[in-house]
């Protein structure tokens, strides 16, 4: 990934730069207009008498506030943070893959697009073709008790009438022709390449797994709202 390369290859320079902005005195030194040369000095001694400070904080390991809630995390762990716990954001922030059947999204572009690649070739068009992504005649969604006819008007449903469960992690979809279940449709698409002729069907629902996940969705909006109205609240 490009946010991880520099970490792996970082310039003594860069790493420097990086402790600097995680001081917080800096900060108030700005403030009192000390001048950016004197700055470096205080803050990093080492610099004056030409030594590699004692103890640099390792370039792996770099934690950034979420965007939302200003929780510390790893760079890694910010975009899976986004998904559970801010759910309206993520739809917002995260860029979708552009094929209508498919559920894939990434806040990266460069994995959407690596996604793309690796799923929507031919044998993708394929299954367009010969009507894979079509769900049998009187399928429901495993939300509501909506008709569903195939995998782009389930997306769409889901975006419109189910946002926050677009991102919930119970294993909906089922492959028709193995027991192989996962929570994304494009996980089932991924699958289905992997597995060749071994699984030719099509895709179901685990309506159980919908139920529970359904319950605990109501839940966790529930906790949310109560949440929001307390803060709003404490603030007035
Ligand atoms: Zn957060
Ligand atoms: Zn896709
Ligand atoms: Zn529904
Ligand atoms: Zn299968």
């Amino acid at each position: 990934t490009p946010l991880n390369n520099d970490k792996l290859n970082p310039e003594k320079g860069s790493v420097q730069n990086d402790a600097i902005k995680e001081e917080p005195i800096e900060e108030e030194e700005c403030h009192r207009d000390v001048p950016s040369s004197s700055k470096r000095v205080v803050s990093q001694p080492w610099i004056r008498i030409g030594n590699v400070p004692p103890e640099q904080p390792q370039p792996a390991k770099k934690y950034t506030p979420c965007p939302f809630c200003t929780t510390k995390l790893l760079v890694s762990a910010i975009e899976n943070h986004i998904q559970l716990v801010h759910k309206h954001s993520w739809l917002k922030f995260a860029k979708r893959c552009q094929e209508d059947d498919c559920d894939y999204r990434s806040v990266h572009d460069s994995h959407v697009k690596q996604h793309a690649e690796a799923v929507h070739g031919r044998t993708y068009k394929n299954w367009k073709n010969t009507m894979r992504l079509a769900f049998p005649i009187m399928t429901r969604c495993p939300f509501c008790p909506r008709f569903i006819i195939n995998v782009t008007q389930f997306n769409k449903h889901m975006n419109n009438d189910h946002p926050t469960l677009t991102s919930n992690e119970a294993k909906i979809f089922i492959c028709d022709s193995c027991s192989f279940s996962t929570d994304r449709c494009y996980k089932m698409y991924a699958h289905w390449i992997e597995r060749g002729n071994r699984c030719k069907g099509g895709m179901g629902f685990d309506y159980v797994a919908a139920k529970q996940a359904y319950k605990q969705d109501m839940i966790k909006q529930q906790i949310e709202t109560r949440k929001l109205a307390n803060s709003l609240k404490r603030d007035s």
